[in-house]
């Protein structure tokens, strides 16, 4: 499915407030309101330009699927923030513009990579070993920090894909919750490549279900609360089915034709 690249920042705009209205209107369809879900704007495929300007319009909570940009983006970013904070305050009308961003790592993450990752976002969302989540807690402590993670599950048992098996969750789950300098926020999937976003439906059901199970089983503990499902071509359906917080990167941004 070829989503051009976006060139203006009026189709930027455009494209943004498409897809939120999206959102907001498959949020309704499940009974909750717009507030509810989590729009977290991937910028694997967008310029720093692009990121900027989504940033002007807005955007709060920014995804990176790997290491090496995000350690790149994170600081570019920030500098543009500050040096805009300090222009806003000799400029007198910029208002409602966020000092500071979330950024989520949503890619698989190597463990020798964790000490980059971890410090720079507020969300990690592909924790998918035993051994990854001991290398960040053991960070954690020594840093004398807590991060914020989540499960990455393979709910379609899918060969190659990323993730634990759902059989696999509640026992790392179990394990995670001992670690001290972790806190397990939820989980998150990928449904399988389809053209047809109703192909992912029952993906997002078994994890919305496995999501319910862990709580009810009383695993986890109040922290427990995201569930992170959903990417530009199934989005609404992963909110029809539960998710609180969807990763969307080509539908803003459009994407390289190369
Ligand atoms: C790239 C990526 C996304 C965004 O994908 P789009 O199809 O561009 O919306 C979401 N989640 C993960 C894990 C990704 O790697």
């Amino acid at each position: 499915m070829g989503m051009p690249k976006v060139q203006t920042t009026a189709d930027l705009q455009m494209q943004y407030r498409q897809v939120t209205d999206r959102v907001g209107a498959a949020a309704e369809r499940s009974g909750r309101t717009r507030s509810d879900v989590l729009m977290v704007a991937v910028t694997k495929y967008a310029s720093p330009d692009q990121i900027q300007k989504i940033v002007e319009m807005g955007q709060v909570d920014l995804g990176e699927s790997r290491a090496q940009q995000l350690s790149q983006r994170v600081p570019q970013l920030q500098e543009f923030l500050d040096r805009r904070r300090v222009l806003g305050a000799a400029a007198t009308n910029t208002t409602s513009f966020p000092d500071r961003v979330r950024w989520h790592m949503v890619g698989q993450v190597q463990r020798n990579k964790s000490k980059v990752i971890a410090p720079l976002v507020d969300l990690i969302h592909s924790v998918d070993s035993l051994r990854l989540a001991e290398e960040l807690h053991a960070l954690g402590a020594r840093q004398d920090r807590v991060f914020d993670i989540l499960l990455q599950v393979n709910v379609s048992g899918e060969a190659g894909k990323g993730g634990v098996a759902s059989p696999a969750v509640m026992h790392l789950a179990e394990s995670i919750q001992t670690m001290l300098h972790l806190r397990l926020r939820g989980l998150m999937t990928m449904a399988p490549h389809s053209d047809d976003p109703e192909d992912a439906r029952p993906t997002f059901t078994r994890c919305r279900e496995l999501f319910e199970d862990l709580k009810t089983a009383e695993v986890v503990d109040p922290h427990f609360t995201v569930l992170s499902m959903g990417m530009s071509g199934d989005y609404e359906v992963a909110i029809e089915e539960g998710s609180n917080l969807v990763r969307v990167g080509r539908a803003i941004f459009g994407e390289d034709d190369d």
